[in-house]
């Protein structure tokens, strides 16, 4: 099973310009995983231990694992993500042998960022009441557990959580010495739509588009839903063989994402 853990790792090429928005959360990160790999000296002279685990929390589709991303490139660090729910869904019965190779990996390839995505899965509080796998679940957040608390607060294996359910977490996660720097990854007010609305058109053949239009139109956007925006308008300007994309197509595309984000959330309930 070591191959299997070895195709975790990645080498992510995105760059701070990639994200919009999110200036405070990136450089909270920064500082709590970047600087301890890049200037470790700095931490030494004042005298101050980085957070030991950085969890960001805040709604599907925010940018949380592009942050993450963004500072692993950044750091030169290997990049090895998990994914809480396979380590539930896919992986059954292994998820406490898979975490313990996870990290000998990490040590392996340091420095490295662990980045364990919808940590929810295995570190819910649901989960261990008794109901079907959930021994096997409570064994798999213990090994996480005991991992981290293998770790000390200054090595080159920083470790980074995200989740959309922070309400629902153990609270042994959240403890000193473990996901001890919580940081919220908001969804994008109307600067960030715009910086993010740039981002996803920057290469798009556009004529008299008004950004700030769109910008208005799409309150309580997540940035994935604001680049499936920019891509719909995109295919929509392709399908009517245009010359570029119009105001018009941005807005059918709007309708669209919007109409499917429903979908999804009536079927979520
Ligand atoms: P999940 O909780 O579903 O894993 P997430 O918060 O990790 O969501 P990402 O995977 O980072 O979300 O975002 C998905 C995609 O949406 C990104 O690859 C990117 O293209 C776009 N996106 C999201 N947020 C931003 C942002 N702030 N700036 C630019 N693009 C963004």
């Amino acid at each position: 099973s070591r191959i299997r853990v070895m195709e975790l790792e990645e080498q992510p090429d995105v760059t701070f310009e990639q994200v919009g928005g999110l200036k405070e959360e990136i450089e909270e990160v920064r500082e709590a995983v970047e600087y301890p790999l890049t200037k470790p000296e700095i931490y030494e002279r004042i005298g101050v231990e980085p957070p030991k685990g950085i969890l960001l929390y805040g709604p599907p589709g925010t940018g949380k694992t592009l942050i993450a991303k963004a500072v692993a490139h950044n750091s030169n660090a290997r990049f090895i993500r998990m994914s809480g729910s396979e380590l539930v869904h896919k992986y059954i019965g292994e998820g406490a042998q898979l975490v313990r190779e996870l990290f000998i990996l990490a040590r392996e390839r340091a420095p490295s960022i662990v980045f364990i995505d919808e940590i929810d899965a295995i570190g819910s509080m649901r989960m261990h009441d008794g109901t079907s796998g959930s021994a096997e679940v409570q064994r798999t957040l213990m090994q996480l557990l005991a991992e981290m608390d293998g770790f000390g607060n200054r090595g080159n294996v920083r470790i980074m959580a995200a989740t959309n359910r922070i309400d629902m977490l153990d609270p042994a996660l959240l403890r000193p010495g473990r996901f001890d720097r919580i940081i919220q990854v908001p969804l994008p007010d109307a600067d960030s739509r715009r910086e993010i609305l740039k981002i996803h058109t920057a290469k798009m053949t556009m004529k008299d588009v008004d950004l700030e239009a769109i910008v208005s139109q799409t309150e309580k956007t997540t940035g994935a839903e604001l680049q499936a925006v920019a891509r719909e308008a995109g295919m929509i300007a392709v399908r009517r063989d245009a010359e570029a994309v119009e105001q018009d197509d941005f807005t059918a595309a709007i309708k669209k994402v919007k109409r499917e984000e429903h979908k999804a959330q009536a079927q979520d309930t």
